[in-house]
């Protein structure tokens, strides 16, 4: 027997251990479940290139809990260690042969290694860890290391007789749970689920049949499905295999409306599948999340610095041994080759869209009220999505009728230009709630679009910042004026009787806030209209979702109301004017008033005698 110091910096190195990884402890069965797989796939290599000679028999993993013993076996049939071996790899901490081993057979395996601490993990969960080890080369002695979680290890002889290792934990105190077939159904369920070998845990029972007879049989319970769908070819896989594997990743949930199949090897490399999900209205909290997987191994679902957010809407997996896992957030975001991963996938996903786009509008449309949010998030955060997604991001109008930017640009052209040859987009959010607006601005032949989720506010501010454009809501000013012009229609009223007018609206005590107004309107326009100025109408949106306030409903008469009064109109130019009575004056004006409010649907669905009865309170 041999027994030695292991060679680090500091005595200290298992205290830190413990403590550093203390919050993802469990990540110890990860990183044994990996090597094992490692010394598997070296040998499975070896064999292929004839260096490891006979048969090289089943190679499953087999993980063994002993509640007894309070131990948890991980056991392979990989390419083992002899002495040398042990004392180069596990007795020098850092010192990774995955390394040594990637150099040499670069093109034809891939190794998970990279994660740092790896096999000194286990010591975050055991007291005493033997390693039972005999290699793969003819007529290696097996020997057995043991190690009590400090620097002191012994290495001696063992009569084990089968190729491989055996890492026996055992586990102190405080992590006996890990014996417990639930805990580690669970955890290997999240870290294993597609390693690229089989995973065995204990057995489980079968109904067979056999000859008509039905059967138990036991049989080795395999937690992984080795050969992930992201893993193949793209060619080879149908729908039904796409939507299944989603059911795999996010059990119960609702199909995924289309998927993009990444598959990349250089400048790095990179599988996987990412759905989109269809998206509610408001924005969800996501439950469902990407996987980050490195060679099929479970690595996080907190993707934040990989995938930038916008595309964390999205679901599925990624893989990619380019990713570096065991280092800092802070790292991570500077790391060049995270970088370059980002903006692949960015790209990715953009010509996808832009490749259904323009395959299939119909479809697209059809789509687009569920992929929308995604793309207009994509185009406020991300500057790269945006110049491509620009092109494809579609507005609906009023009569649902899709177009690009460019082409409502070129649609209303003629119409829409303001005094200073600028566009002005108009919107509703509401189309009900403004269907009379809507119906005078397509008798002029504007268009309207519907801008109705909450990302819209901030997708049109994105657009007036970018390009220019003006957008205004169909009730931000009377019809009339909605496009800003030089032309001004002549009032037929003389100053003096506009003023008393004026006057005579305002002796109705309306909520002093509001704001009236006597403009030379068309007489065809209406006698009196309610309208929201733009930028206040935005502030006090802003505010609202801010404070989460209830809704506007009822306060109707807030300070960014105005009343406009048209001089023109026959009621207001003749027959106001021509009354002689002052009561009769005033119950022509609250009657004025209430048909403009009618006329905007404000009233929301109330009895108009009783909505009647609480505005003229109001006033
Ligand atoms: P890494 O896996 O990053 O190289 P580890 O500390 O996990 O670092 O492991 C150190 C080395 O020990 C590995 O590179 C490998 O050579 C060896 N090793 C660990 N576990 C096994 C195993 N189950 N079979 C064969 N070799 C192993």
């Amino acid at each position: 027997m041999q027994s030695g110091k292991i060679s680090v910096q500091s005595e200290n190195i298992f205290p830190i251990i413990k403590k550093f990884l203390y919050s993802e402890q469990e990540i110890f069965l990860r990183e044994l479940i990996s090597n094992a797989v490692d010394a598997t796939s070296k040998l499975k290599a070896l064999s292929n290139r004839g260096e490891a000679k006979g048969e090289i028999g089943s190679l499953k993993i087999e993980v063994i809990p002993n509640k007894e013993a309070k131990t948890l076996t991980i056991r392979d049939k990989g390419i083992g260690m002899d002495a040398d071996e042990v004392d180069r790899y596990l007795n020098q901490v850092a010192f990774s042969s995955a390394q040594e081993f990637l150099d040499k057979f670069k093109d034809e395996l891939s190794i998970i290694g990279h994660f740092g601490l790896g096999f000194y993990s286990a010591f975050m969960v055991a007291d005493k860890v033997e390693v039972i080890t005999r290699s793969y080369k003819e007529n290696a002695q097996a020997v057995k290391w043991t190690c009590l979680g400090d620097t002191n290890y012994t290495i001696e002889n063992s009569d084990k007789s089968e190729r491989g290792t055996d890492i026996i934990l055992h586990l102190n105190e405080d992590s006996l749970d890990y014996t417990e077939q639930y805990k580690l159904e669970t955890l290997l369920e999240k870290f294993c689920k597609f390693l690229p070998i089989p995973i065995q845990l204990g057995t489980k029972k079968e109904k067979i049949k056999e000859e008509d007879v039905e059967k138990e049989i036991e049989i080795p319970n395999i937690i992984n499905d080795t050969d992930p769908l992201w893993k193949k070819n793209p060619l080879e896989i149908n729908d039904e295999q796409y939507k299944d594997f989603y059911q795999k990743l996010y059990p119960f949930s609702a199909e995924p409306l289309f998927w993009i199949h990444l598959n990349i090897d250089y400048p790095f490399n990179l599988t996987g599948i990412l759905y989109f999900p269809k998206l509610k209205n408001q924005f969800e909290i996501q439950k469902n999340k990407i996987h980050l997987y490195s060679n099929q191994v479970f690595v996080t679902d907190d993707v934040k610095e990989i995938v930038p957010e916008f595309l964390q809407l999205l679901h599925g997996v990624i893989d990619s041994p380019d990713i570096p896992l065991n280092v800092s957030r802070s790292y991570l975001q500077s790391d060049s080759n995270v970088r370059k991963i980002t903006s692949y996938i960015t790209k990715k996903v953009a010509e996808k869209l832009n490749d259904l786009y323009k395959k299939n509008r119909d479809d697209f449309e059809k789509k687009w009220d569920d992929i929308g949010t995604f793309i207009k998030y994509g185009i406020i955060s991300d500057e790269k999505f945006a110049e491509k997604a620009i092109s494809f991001a579609l507005l609906k109008n009023t009569d649902k009728v899709y177009s690009t930017l460019e082409e409502y640009k070129e649609a209303v052209k003629d119409t829409q230009k303001d005094k200073n040859n600028n566009i002005t987009v108009l919107y509703t959010q509401d189309p009900q709630q403004h269907f009379s607006i809507i119906q005078q601005c397509k008798d002029r032949s504007y268009q309207v679009l519907i801008m109705d989720h909450v990302i819209d506010n901030h997708f049109l501010q994105h657009l007036e910042h970018k390009d220019g454009l003006r957008f205004k809501r169909v009730d931000s000013e009377t019809v009339d004026q909605l496009i800003e012009s030089d032309s001004k229609a002549e009032s037929v009223l003389s100053e003096s009787d506009q003023n008393k007018i004026q006057e005579l609206f305002k002796s109705i005590p309306l909520n002093r806030a509001t704001e009236t107004q006597i403009k030379a309107l068309s007489p065809t326009d209406d006698p009196v209209q309610i309208v929201r100025p733009e930028f206040m109408r935005r502030m006090s949106e802003m505010q609202h979702m801010m404070t989460m306030m209830k809704g506007d409903g009822d306060d109707l008469f807030k300070d960014s109301y105005q009343l406009i009064i048209n001089s023109n109109h026959p009621v207001i130019a003749q027959k106001l004017n021509d009354m002689g009575d002052e009561n009769q004056k005033k119950d022509m004006v609250s009657y004025l008033v209430q048909l403009s409010l009618l006329n905007q649907n404000m009233l929301k669905g109330e009895d108009l005698n009783d909505f009647v009865r609480k505005s003229m309170a109001k006033m």
